[in-house]
Order: C-alpha cells, then structure tokens, then sequence
C-alpha cells in the first residue's frame, strides 16, 4: 500500500528518506515541549508546489510522534495515514502538478532518536533539556518533513518551554514572550536549509556575545553559567578562525553564527545551520577540541550553505572540514597542512584499503576514512594547482553554489577550469579507487 513511495528513493543511502512529488519551500513548526517527561506537541506548516499530480503526498515522521489531524490548502481535515515512518496524506480534492500544497499537521508525543547504522539520531532527551542532532535521517524524529539533505527550504521555529529554559533554534530570535510559567521564542531561518540540519537546542543556559572584530558576523555562546569561564578560553580564537576560513574559503555564508555547549557531555559536536553543538567534555581548559571548533565551523560553508544532492557525496562535506582543521593548524601556529596530509595518509596506509570514498555505502558514510582520504584529496589537488589557484577555486565554489546544493561532479568540473592538466587521473585514484595513492612532493606551500 505505501509501497509505491518507495519504488524510486529520492536516496539509494536512505531509501526510506524523503519524498517525491513536491518540493518544499518553506516549514512553519510551532512546538511545545515540557522538560519533564519530555513531551513535545507541534504544529507543522508545510508549504510547498507539486511537481506531479498525485492522489497521497508523503511526509517522514516518526512513530514515536501520533498524529492528529491535517489540514490540505486551509481546506476541512484531510484523510491521512502514518505508517512506517511514512504520513500519507490524502487531500480531498486533486491538486494538478505546479499547484500550491499547504499541509498542516498536528501532532504530540514523547519524541525519542531514531535507531540506525550511525546510532541514535534526532530528538534527544537530556539530563535537564533537550538536544537535537539529526544527521542523517533524524529530522522526523521531532516534525514531519520531507527529510532529505537536497530538499532546502526556509524555516521558522518557535518553541514554548519551561520558563527558566534557554530554547535555541536555527537563524535569527525575531521573539521571546514569556506568560505565566512558560516561554516562547521564535526563530527565523530565512537562508534555504535542509532538514538534517534544523535544530531545537533547550536546557539551562545562558546566552553570551563573543568579542568579535567582525560585526558583520556575531558570535554568541549558549551554556550554562557554570561553563562560562573555560569556554571563553578553550573558543576564545574562533573570531581569528572565522577570519582564516574567509579569507581561505569566501565569506561566511550567513547572518550570524551561535555554539551551544550542553551541560551533558556529547561523544561528538554536532553542526547545525549557524550553530554547532559541542558538550560539556569539550570544555576542557587547554583547548583540546580546537580541532573540532574548527571543524564544525567550516561545515558553515561544507555541508550547511552548499549541501550535498545525495549522501554518496559525503565527502564534499568531511573532507573540506577535516582539511579546514588542517588549515586551522597551520594558520595558528600549528603543524602545517601538508605535515598534518602527510601524517593522515601514513596513518591511513596501516588502515584496510577497501572503501571508496566517493561512494563509501550507507553504512560507511561516517567512516573516519572519508573525512581523512576526503581531506587527503583536497590536499592532493591543492599541490597540484598551488595555493593561490587551489583557494580561487575554492572560494569560486562557495560563492557560486552559496546556499544551493551540488555534488561532487560539479566540483570536479569547476576544478576542471582551474587546471590546464587533467584532472581526471587525480579523482579517479583518490576518489574512486581503493588502494592509497601517495601524495606528490611538496612543492612551496604557503597559507592561503
Ligand atoms: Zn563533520
């Protein structure tokens, strides 16, 4: 019965993730949530335009999460059926292909993570609060969304909590009201934004404005008091990232840029779209994750403003971010990139060669040998054009595709206008193949 939705996936890695017939252009979510017994109850307005006329429309939304009524173009309640991850929804009168489709759904529940090969993702309870990390497929877990990383659209999330809770979301607070014991604030994201990357972030915190000699750009913390004084020194050189990644990879692509530490600790930081979620753990008073802000600061540009198509291309993602650590090092007086290169690939040789990069498989999207070959790959091409020819592209690639979605083809074919020799043997060993291809000799390298 739902098979027909299935017959062509929107993703060969998440054949049960995302949805044909419409594209969305813009989510409205108002959600509710009480902090004790985690309950989430919300609001979903979903508009979008038919690209075909079809009877049902579907929607990813978790079981956990119980539907209760949805309206069809502001029309009576529609019929609809949620099954398998899967809201289908029948509107009452045909919609012809290019038509305006605003589905309206209601919904409450106890929101949990989505189970999968790269563990719990989505909507997570915490000791005091609540966390959201949906890649990849964990989106559905807290609203109904067409959830697929080419699928960007304009969003607006307003949450009322507890009122001694900090809520944050995506994009720019446009408001806070608080009434009696509760909370709302509202959020724009007003940049085009895939569902994986939507986040909701409650729990007792804070907000701080970071010194930053860049007001084009704020910079704000969100944490708990408590973590205040060790943050400020373990991220005090984010504005002096934030300047390297500029002048590296081009402007920052959007209005402004948050990071959330949870009072809990967190195995990894997590991006979001103008945010980064690190833990408690990675406060640690010497800095030990300055990798790692610089990491989840570079995905602003690799994987948040351009945003891969399909997931094989992941390495688009975390390989540029892993090498924007890289960059990071050098730039701060660090090992350089090349030495930093030089290392992963040894380390990389002792590691099986059997995964292709380019197409890692579902199972191994987030194999550390993706985010290092992936880098290795970058650095591998950067030897090859020189720096400054190497960073024109790069910064060529970020602005050109700014906000949009692309994939690997695309950046080797912009590539290809950047070399006079071929590329193509340059991809095909780091990309394609299996087996460790050595890096060329260092020639004279430099920062960008
Ligand atoms: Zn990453």
């Amino acid at each position: 019965m739902t098979g027909k939705f299935y017959e062509t996936p929107i993703d060969e890695y998440l054949p049960q993730s995302g949805n044909a017939g419409y594209r969305v252009s813009r989510y409205d979510l108002e959600l509710t949530y009480r902090v004790v017994g985690n309950r989430l109850a919300g609001r979903a307005a979903i508009t979008a335009v038919t690209t075909a006329a079809r009877p049902r429309f579907a929607l990813d939304l978790d079981q956990a999460l119980s539907v209760s009524k949805v309206v069809v173009n502001g029309a009576k309640a529609a019929k609809f059926v949620h099954q398998r991850g899967k809201l289908l929804i029948t509107p009452r009168d045909r919609i012809p292909a290019g038509g305006a489709l605003v589905l309206v759904v209601h919904y409450q529940g106890i929101p949990k993570p989505v189970r999968g090969p790269w563990g719990d993702v989505g909507w997570e309870e915490l000791g005091e609060g609540a966390l959201v990390a949906n890649q990849p497929n964990g989106a559905a877990s807290w609203f109904p969304c067409d959830d697929h990383p080419s699928s960007k659209a304009r969003y607006r999330i307003s949450i009322t909590t507890d009122s001694p809770y900090y809520a944050a979301a995506n994009g720019t607070l446009v408001g806070k009201q608080t009434k009696a014991s509760s909370t709302t604030w509202v959020y724009e994201q007003s940049e085009p934004m895939s569902s994986y990357l939507a986040t909701v972030q409650i729990g007792p915190y804070r907000k701080y404005r970071l010194r930053s000699p860049r007001a084009s750009v704020p910079m704000q913390a969100i944490l708990p008091p408590a973590l205040r004084v060790v943050f400020d020194h373990d991220f005090a050189r984010q504005p002096q990232m934030l300047d390297v990644f500029e002048a590296a990879f081009g402007p920052y692509p959007f209005d402004e840029y948050t990071v959330v530490v949870t009072d809990d600790e967190l195995d990894i930081p997590i991006e979001a779209q103008g945010m980064s979620i690190f833990g408690a753990n990675h406060c640690d008073g010497r800095r030990g994750a300055e990798r790692l802000v610089a990491h989840e600061l570079a995905h602003q540009w690799f994987g948040n403003s351009l945003t891969i198509r399909q997931w094989r291309d992941i390495w688009l993602h975390e390989g540029f971010a892993c090498y924007a650590e890289w960059i990071w090092s050098e730039a701060a007086g660090g090992p350089t990139a090349d030495q930093l290169a030089r290392a992963a690939r040894h380390n990389l040789s002792r590691e099986p060669q059997d995964i292709v990069i380019g197409d890692p498989g579902p199972q191994r999207m987030f194999d550390d040998r993706v985010y290092k070959r992936g880098a290795l790959t970058l650095h591998a091409l950067r030897l090859q054009l020189g720096d400054s020819t190497f960073f024109a592209l790069l910064r060529d690639w970020t602005i050109r595709y700014r906000h949009s979605s692309v994939t690997t083809e695309e950046f080797t074919d912009l590539a290809a206008h950047y070399s006079l020799a071929p590329l193509r043997p340059l991809w095909e060993h780091w990309l394609l193949g299996q087996s460790l291809p050595h890096l060329p000799p260092t020639g004279g390298m430099s920062t960008a």
